[in-house]
């Protein structure tokens, strides 16, 4: 501890406040740029003016160029519209509204703050005051930007955010602990004795490029969410048929061809079913296209709900179903046929009665030859009278509570 007094006595306070400038311009220049090369979000241009406001505010305080009053006055005011600038930029950035109420309320409390500030220098000049006035105000605007995230609905929060709150919310309780000493001080001096100046200076240029970093941080980690989501949802929709929801053809064989490979792979069997709705163009023809797509949606959602989790379904194309059933030989599979079509029967969209063909094909773990058996079964349901299963074992047609007709 001693030691570290002895290198903070050793530094030269007005060469670290220069140093301490030049790091905060600097990082307000990323922060400009950013704004200006970077538009992927919204709030940068309010948290560069913040940083922007800050750099001179402190600046002010220090380097009192313009004489102590004006010096005073300005770097109070700049300092004030840095915490409302941040403010307004990070609740843009996290995509509440409305703003402006927001802006307005902090706009007017740094209004009147800067009102009493200009009183406690130029009436009644009185550094406790000030140090009291400006205090308060920073330990409530630097927690409204801590907590809010967290507080407000809909306020969405990225990684990083739980350590940029909790930097702003410890110098929001620093402030608020200044304020409460200053209240009965009979002497404040700005910034305390030199040693603490050069504390807090140091801290202060650790906070600001920690903050930066935050702030990017924040906006690389959101990118990348948003691009995740974006190539999720683009994938979600290259494999989804839109009408029914099931898989699209190509979604259907890829995923097919993986389980069948599987399948060879550790030994096991498969079945596979394709199924064709009956005189679908009747349909269409007599009720209307509407009732056409309602009743692919019901088949749709009766065939998912009749299988399986480990079976794969699919829309083929057109009113044409392709079910791969893995582990069962022939004989279970139709025993799935009979419910799939008594699903499909049972759908009745808009009262319509809908019927289905279905041919099951087994024996193989190939796809095509499975595709190639099935569509053959199916054209021989069709042949036969449609509304039935055909298979390597013959022709199946129950009646709806699942007595064989033949
Ligand atoms: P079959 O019993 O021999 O299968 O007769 P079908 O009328 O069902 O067969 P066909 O292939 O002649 O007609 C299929 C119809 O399905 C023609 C097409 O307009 C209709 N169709 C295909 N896709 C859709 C769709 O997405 N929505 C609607 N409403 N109709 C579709
Ligand atoms: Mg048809
Ligand atoms: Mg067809």
């Amino acid at each position: 501890m001693e030691q570290i007094v002895e290198a903070l006595a050793a530094l030269d306070a007005k060469t670290m406040i220069l140093m301490a400038a030049v790091l905060y311009f600097s990082l307000t220049m990323v922060m400009f740029y950013t704004y200006f090369f970077r538009k992927t979000y919204p709030g940068f241009a309010s948290l560069a003016l913040g940083q922007l406001f800050w750099s001179l505010g402190v600046y002010l305080v220090f380097y009192r160029v313009l004489g102590d009053h004006l010096s005073l006055a300005l770097s109070n005011g700049l300092l004030f519209l840095q915490a409302v600038c941040w403010h307004h930029g990070i609740a843009m950035y996290g995509g509440i509204t409305p703003l402006r109420p927001r802006l307005l309320t902090n706009v007017a409390l740094a209004v009147l703050a800067e009102l009493a500030i200009l009183y406690y220098v130029y009436v009644d000049f009185n550094t406790c005051r000030r140090v009291v006035i400006f205090s308060a105000f920073s330990a409530l605007l630097y927690s409204r930007i801590a907590l809010e995230p967290y507080l407000v609905r809909r306020w969405k929060t990225y990684s990083m955010q739980g350590i940029y709150s909790a930097i702003f919310l410890s110098v929001a309780v620093a402030f608020a602990v200044r304020a409460v000493q200053a209240v009965n001080a009979t002497d404040c001096q700005v910034g305390g004795p030199d040693a603490i100046v050069k504390l807090l200076l140091l801290a202060s240029m650790w906070i600001f490029a920690f903050l930066t970093f935050c702030v990017l941080s924040m906006t690389s980690s959101r990118v990348e969410a948003e691009l995740r989501e974006a190539r999720d949802a683009l994938r979600q929709q290259a494999q989804t048929d839109a009408l029914t929801g099931l898989s699209n053809r190509r979604h259907f064989l890829e995923q097919a061809q993986a389980v069948l490979e599987d399948l060879e792979a550790h030994g096991g069997r498969a079945s596979l079913i394709m199924l064709d709705l009956d005189h679908f163009k009747r349909i269409n023809d007599v009720h209307g296209h509407q009732a056409g797509d309602l009743a692919l949606q019901e088949a749709a959602r009766h065939l998912r709900a009749a299988l399986r989790d480990g079976d794969v379904i699919g829309r083929l194309g057109g009113e044409e179903f392709g079910v791969l059933l893995p582990g069962l030989e022939a004989g279970e599979a139709l025993a799935v046929a009979r419910q799939l079509r008594r699903a499909v029967a049972a759908s009745r969209p808009g009262g319509l009665r809908v019927t289905a063909s279905f041919g099951l094909a087994d024996g193989a773990l190939r796809l095509d030859s499975l595709l190639a058996q099935a569509d053959e079964y199916l054209y021989a349901a069709k042949e036969a009278g449609r509304d039935r299963i055909a298979w390597s074992g013959g022709l199946v047609a129950d009646n709806e509570s699942g007595e064989a007709l033949a």
